[in-house]
C-alpha cells in the first residue's frame, strides 16, 4: 500500500507564552504519535539536561559549519545563541510516514513556512497582552521603559500569529495540549480524503 509521508507540525509563540512546558507536557503523554526532533543549540546546558535529549549542544564552530554543510532545515539566532533543527532527521523520519514534532521561535517557523508550507503551524498565544503587561508589571524587576519595549516586542510577535493554520491560548496547560491534538487529528482526516 502507498505510504503517505507524515506531517511536520510546527509549534511556535511569543517568548515566554510556554511552548516549552505544552511540547514537554505533549510527550509525557502515553498516546503521542509523533517524533519530537531535537534542535540543535550553542546554548550551555542547563542543570539536568541531557545532550541528545533536550537539545544536541553545538560549540559556535560546529553550528558554523552546519549551516555551512546546509544540514539544517531552519535556524535562527535568539539571545545570543543559535538555536537549528536538523535537517536530515526531519526529512527522514517524514519520509517513513511518521510526523514530526518541532518546537521553536517566531523567526524559525517564519522560514519553516516558506520551505515547507504545507507544514501544519500552530501558534500558542498568551490568553491576553494586558495579562502580559501586568505580569510583568506585578514582577516589579524591570523599569517602565524595558516593560514598553517588552511588550512592544510581544505585540509584533502575537502580530505573526496571521501567518499561521491555528492559534492555540495557552490558558492551561492541559488544554493547551488537548487542542493540538485535536487540530493534529483533524488534520490527518481533512488531509487523507483519498
Ligand atoms: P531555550 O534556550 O529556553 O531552551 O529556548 C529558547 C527558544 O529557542 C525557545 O523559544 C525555543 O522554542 C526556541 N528553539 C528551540 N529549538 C529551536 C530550533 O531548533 N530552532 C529555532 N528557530 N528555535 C528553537
Amino acid at each position: 500500500m502507498y505510504k503517505k509521508r507524515g506531517l511536520l507540525i510546527v509549534l511556535s509563540g511569543p517568548s515566554g507564552v510556554g511552548k516549552g512546558t505544552v511540547r514537554k507536557e505533549l510527550f509525557s503523554q502515553p498516546n503521542t504519535n509523533y517524533e519530537y526532533s531535537v534542535s540543535m543549540t550553542t546554548r550551555s546546558p542547563r542543570e539536568g539536561e541531557v545532550d541528545g535529549v533536550d537539545y544536541f549542544f553545538k560549540s559556535r564552530e560546529e553550528f558554523e559549519a552546519l549551516i555551512e554543510q546546509d544540514k539544517l532545515l531552519e535556524y535562527a539566532e535568539y539571545v545570543g545563541n543559535y538555536y537549528g533543527t536538523p535537517l536530515d532527521y526531519v526529512e527522514a523520519t517524514l519520509e517513513a510516514g511518521r510526523d514530526v514534532f518541532l518546537e521553536i521561535e517566531v523567526v524559525g517557523a517564519a522560514q519553516v513556512r516558506k520551505i515547507v508550507p504545507e507544514g501544519l503551524f500552530i501558534f500558542l498565544a498568551p490568553p491576553s497582552l494586558s495579562a502580559l503587561e501586568a505580569r510583568l508589571i506585578g514582577r516589579g524587576t524591570e523599569n517602565s521603559e524595558v516593560i514598553k519595549s517588552r511588550v512592544d516586542k510581544a505585540r509584533e510577535e502575537l502580530e505573526m500569529m496571521n501567518l499561521y493554520d491555528y492559534v492555540v491560548e495557552n490558558d492551561e496547560v492541559q488544554n493547551a495540549c488537548d487542542r493540538i491534538n485535536a487540530i493534529v487529528t483533524a488534520e490527518h482526516c481533512r488531509r487523507e480524503r483519498v
